[in-house]
């Protein structure tokens, strides 16, 4: 059987190539969206675009990037009447923030912003200004009412970073837009977190697993109404000394996580489970984080620690 591979984030996809012999055909798209390469293969010939409309709607409404964004308008305000998939996006985090015992925190943008992460100018900061930031973390200060669709910040000058969450929930969106349309079968990769929709002309869609060091696979995946995600200390890091500083932060002490896992994948049927239950194990580590997982019945997870543990 012959096969595409794809390379991508964390991953190298095995897409099986069938193309070429007539109605075994897949069509393919990639754009970058959301901060990533999003790459589309379906035997339909309408998915790659309903896929890319529906992320890039999702994108203007959660991206901390564009300026009128629902979350940039929230985080300049303290205050926002949302969409219905704004609010459902915050609701669910608040969800995920008491499921992890605080592990999974989207105030935790403070911290992201001052360690330099949002913007690539990576810093070691001080001390107190890790205490100042971390007056402004804590999702207990997101106050929520659901009658009015209204997202409030209790602390002036905190703010929300959905970049855990937001790929995830878009992907369910996606998936729903092509189900929608009475498409069956599409894989779509978002930078590394993937859904593979129904299967590929009666086989599996296959995801193989990169190893979080050095080259290699460390083993593959079938995916079929189901999502991947991968967090990783690998994705987005800064070195200072002999030390490795993550874009994954532990809201509990303001410093990047530091739990000694390296990588952690969860499969579940919910993409938006999968993305934000993969951060959450991160920042937790091996022990917590399996207490964690099994709060959510049917989700698979592998953590990855450093060797010398
Ligand atoms: P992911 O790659 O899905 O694990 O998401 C990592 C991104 O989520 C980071 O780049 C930050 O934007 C944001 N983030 C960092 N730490 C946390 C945290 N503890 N909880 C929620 N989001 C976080
Ligand atoms: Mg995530």
């Amino acid at each position: 059987m012959p096969y595409t591979r794809i390379l991508v984030s964390g991953y190298w996809l095995l897409v099986t190539a069938l193309c070429g012999c007539g109605s075994h055909h897949l069509y393919t798209g990639n754009r970058v969206l959301m901060g990533t390469f999003v790459e589309v293969s379906s035997p339909d010939r309408r998915a790659p675009a309903i896929v890319f409309d529906e992320i890039k709607r999702i994108e203007k409404l959660l991206s901390k990037y564009i300026d009128d964004s629902e979350v940039s308008r929230l985080n300049r305000e303290g205050s926002l009447k949302a969409s219905a998939d704004t609010f459902y996006v915050v609701s669910k985090s608040k969800e995920f923030w008491q499921l992890s015992d605080g592990a999974f925190d989207i105030t935790a943008a403070a911290l992201v912003d001052l360690w330099g992460f949002t913007h690539k100018k990576y810093r070691l900061p001080g001390e107190d200004e890790i205490k100042e930031a971390l007056k402004l973390v804590g999702s207990e200060k997101i106050v929520l009412d659901s009658q009015a669709n209204v997202i409030e910040f209790s602390v002036p000058g905190m703010r929300i970073d959905l970049g855990a969450i937001a790929k995830g929930f878009a992907l369910d969106c996606a998936v729903g837009k092509l189900k929608e349309a009475g498409i069956k079968s599409c894989l779509i990769n978002a930078g590394g977190q993937v859904y593979g929709l129904g299967d590929n002309f009666g086989r599996p869609w296959k995801v193989a697993l990169k190893s979080a060091r050095g080259p290699g696979y460390k083993g593959s995946l079938e995916l079929n109404g189901e999502s991947v995600s991968t967090s990783g200390d690998y994705e987005q890091f800064f070195e200072q000394g002999s030390r490795r500083y993550s874009h994954i932060i532990n809201p509990a002490t303001g410093y990047p996580a530091d739990s000694g896992v390296i990588s952690v994948t969860v499969v579940a049927k919910e993409a938006i489970v999968a993305d934000a239950l993969s951060t959450a194990i991160f920042v937790a580590g091996r022990e917590k984080g399996a207490a964690i997982a099994a709060r959510f019945p049917g989700v698979r997870t592998e953590i990855i620690q450093e060797k010398n543990q």
